[in-house]
């Protein structure tokens, strides 16, 4: 071949690559059919790259691993995996009965874009108990999803009671299952049908990739699942598919210290005069204590704590005084992080009165004693303007 042919197409290496123990970051949109009957053969050959390369597949097996699913589907994000498992069993005329307290761009999906294509969302309050939200369930109600402990506010739900209560009534159950990681809950095991998590936090868990992922063992649920990744176009980089397997190798050690230094932080604030109440499931008397002690195996680094009432600019005060802890709103990474709830609130159709300002709080895997301190400098910074 002349010179620019042979740029195309160098000689390629033997086909079968040195073994090592991670996967290829196999990289491609197009790839190589042996002949042309493979060409239409997609269930014996992947046919092109936008998944089904050496790192997603990688992924999936050991998600399906993790969760103990029959099956995984791979997203962009979390925020894409909650969309994507939505779009793929909802149909046009369909009820979704959802938490007051999900993800808040969960409950911007359904009310802006999921509204649009007839799918309506009820939602309901977390804390009634499971017969109250099955007085809920309607002819057109096709699926329930829960979040547990709920986003901000980490109320815990009876999982495997509103899991069988959806199975006997034929809805479908849905769980956001990023607190728990997929590791210290294991929702498919308690009879929900689908599993999601934002890989984003803790298997990611260094604050750099996004991903999300819908596990299943039902295999009508997985077919569905799987068309709607294909009919939304979506496809996730090999660079993140193996950022987020090598976050797998460490999620059980990162969620033991990331535990552990929740708790520390929660009991000492607990012991705070200026704290009105922490809420942390893991917290012995904590609300929600014995739903996590029967259920979960482990907790996250994830929880929020209500300070007593104060003036305007308290909440401020002790956030911005705040220096081995970000201000930011992700969580799951190496990184201690807080934020101010209450603007968040606003938007939830059951709202409590806490008594006081919601603060969120991710306990990093720095060491506990500079995280105290740290908080201690914002309680000191806070104890002006309490009233
Ligand atoms: C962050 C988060 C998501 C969304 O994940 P992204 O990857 O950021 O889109 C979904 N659910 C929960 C509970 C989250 O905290």
């Amino acid at each position: 071949m002349k010179p620019a042919s042979r740029l195309v197409h160098p000689p390629r290496p033997a086909a079968q690559p040195t073994a090592t123990v991670n996967p290829l970051i196999q990289k491609g949109s197009t790839v190589l059919l042996p002949d042309a009957r493979a060409l239409y053969d997609d269930d014996a050959f992947v046919t092109y790259g936008r998944s089904g390369l050496a790192s997603h597949e990688a992924l999936k097996s050991a998600l399906c691993d993790l969760e103990r699913a029959e099956a995984v589907e791979l997203y962009p994000s979390g925020v894409a995996a909650v969309a994507g498992a939505l779009l793929a069993v909802l149909e046009a005329g369909d009820e979704l009965l959802m938490t007051d307290t999900a993800y808040k761009p969960t409950r911007r999906f359904c009310d802006r874009t999921l509204a649009r294509f007839g799918v309506s969302t009820r939602y309901y309050d977390p804390t009634l108990p499971p017969d109250e939200v099955e007085a809920l369930m309607g002819p057109r109600t096709r699926l329930i999803f829960l979040e547990s402990p709920g986003s901000l506010s980490f109320e815990m739900q009876d999982v495997p009671a509103l899991a069988t209560i959806a199975r006997r009534r034929r809805i479908l159950s849905l769980i956001d299952n990023t607190w728990g990681a997929g590791h210290v809950l294991k929702p498919l095991d308690l009879g929900v049908d689908i599993s999601i998590q934002a890989l984003t936090k803790y298997v990611g868990g260094h604050s750099d990739s996004f991903m999300g992922s819908a596990a299943t063992r039902d295999p009508d649920i997985a077919a569905r699942l799987k068309a709607g990744v294909t009919d939304l176009g979506w496809s996730v980089a090999a660079e993140d598919a193996y950022a987020m397997l090598r976050g797998m190798r460490t999620l059980d050690v990162r969620l033991r210290r990331h535990e552990a230094t929740g708790l520390a932080l929660a009991s000492w604030l607990e012991a705070r005069p200026e704290v009105l109440q922490v809420l942390h499931p893991a917290l012995s008397g904590a609300p929600g204590h014995d739903l996590w002690k029967r259920d979960y195996s482990g907790a996250c680094g994830l929880f929020a704590l209500i300070l007593k009432p104060a003036q305007a600019g308290a909440t401020a005060a002790f956030l911005d005084a705040l220096r081995v802890f970000g201000l930011g709103f992700s969580w799951g990474g190496f990184e201690s992080l807080a934020i101010d709830c209450d603007p968040q609130l606003e938007v939830r159709q059951f709202r409590r009165d806490y008594g006081g300002a919601l603060v969120r709080l991710h306990a990093g895997l720095e060491d506990a004693e500079d995280l105290i301190a740290d908080l201690e400098a914002g309680l000191e910074a806070w104890r002006p303007l309490a009233v």
